[in-house]
């Protein structure tokens, strides 16, 4: 028998199809390479945008004739619908299974979940409340992917820097022996301590990269998606970010056409990518989530202006 795992969304989505890939090979099943081979496809789904819950519904229809498992974060009108078509699997403590390692890279799931409730965002309802990982299974599974020879080591959390005692976290895994580099993913400016600062000065091993969202250089937008931080809040963070660490590398996300963002309040954002001058950015148009807080908000900016808008920021980088 054979299985074909299809991902979408995050790199915690990608950890956990390595994950799932090894429960399945475990029961005996083998990869193939092309899903019309495979007995068992598993979708393993994203719901952060619709272009993401889309395509994972062309890919149901066009596999109907097939055994499918879908997984991930499914949101609760979804699994109504699809029910009948596919079958849904919560894979529960997958971070507690080994994974199925693809080399150089290896993830390591430390955390999962969301307390933050973001009004625009679906990871609270569909992953839940924030839960960790014991620091010891944590040290452990790095020091195995160190030894199995992986050079590139990726802690993943959807709020990782909210990990109790997460700088200490770093400094053990950054003592560990070995020829290898830590990424870590993904971080609230709200959680971004002085500490977290001098651990990643600090050490040999942790990359010079962050990727810290910002979503909107708004006070207004940003209060309305409840991200608890000003434009001068974060504008000072990243300052005293690359005051510390002179060689850091800083990527952002934004969200453009939020419920409400006026011309005026886009420029802020506007304004903000020009001081921030970020390495990198990732642009997204808003699309209501249902469920979320900012859904029952009306969603106003007409969708040729929100493209304009992540133009606009995109030209900028
Ligand atoms: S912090 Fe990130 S994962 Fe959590 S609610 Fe906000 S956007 Fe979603």
């Amino acid at each position: 028998m054979k299985y074909y795992v299809i991902t979408y969304g995050c790199q915690m989505n990608k950890s956990d199809s390595e994950r799932i890939a090894y429960l399945l090979e475990k029961k005996g099943y083998k990869p193939s390479l092309n899903e019309k081979r495979a007995d068992l496809i598993v979708i393993n789904m994203c719901s952060v945008r619709q272009v993401a819950v889309d395509r994972a519904y062309g890919r149901i229809s066009s596999l109907k004739d097939k055994r499918i498992i879908l997984t991930g974060c499914v949101l609760k009108q979804d699994r109504e619908k699809l029910k009948n078509k596919v079958e849904i699997v919560d894979f529960n403590n997958l971070f507690k299974t080994k994974a199925k390692v693809k080399y150089p890279q290896g993830f390591i799931p430390i955390m999962e979940g969301c307390d933050n409730f973001c009004t625009y965002c679906v990871v609270p309802f569909t992953r839940g409340r924030e839960r960790y990982r014991q620091k010891n299974e944590i040290i452990k599974e790095a020091k195995g992917l160190i030894k199995k020879g992986i050079k590139e080591i990726t802690l993943l959390g959807q709020n990782i820097a909210s990990y109790p005692s997460f700088p200490l976290l770093l400094k053990e895994i950054d003592k560990i022996k070995g020829d290898f580099q830590v990424f870590f993913l993904t971080s609230h400016p709200k959680d971004f301590s002085d500490e977290l600062i001098k651990a990643i000065k600090e050490s040999e091993k942790i990359k010079r990269f962050i990727h810290l969202p910002v979503q909107s250089g708004s006070n207004e937008i940003l209060k309305k998606m409840n991200r608890r931080y000003t434009k001068e809040q974060y504008l000072r963070l990243i300052g005293k970010i690359r005051k510390e660490i002179t060689d850091i590398e800083i990527s952002t996300d934004a969200i453009v056409g939020f419920p409400g963002e006026s011309k005026k309040q886009f420029k802020e954002t506007v304004d903000l990518f020009k001081k921030a001058k970020f390495d990198n950015a990732y642009i997204s148009s808003y699309s209501p989530r249902p469920g979320t807080a900012a859904s029952k908000m009306e969603d106003d900016v007409a969708l040729k202006e929100k493209e304009k808008r992540a133009e606009t920021l995109r030209k900028l980088i």
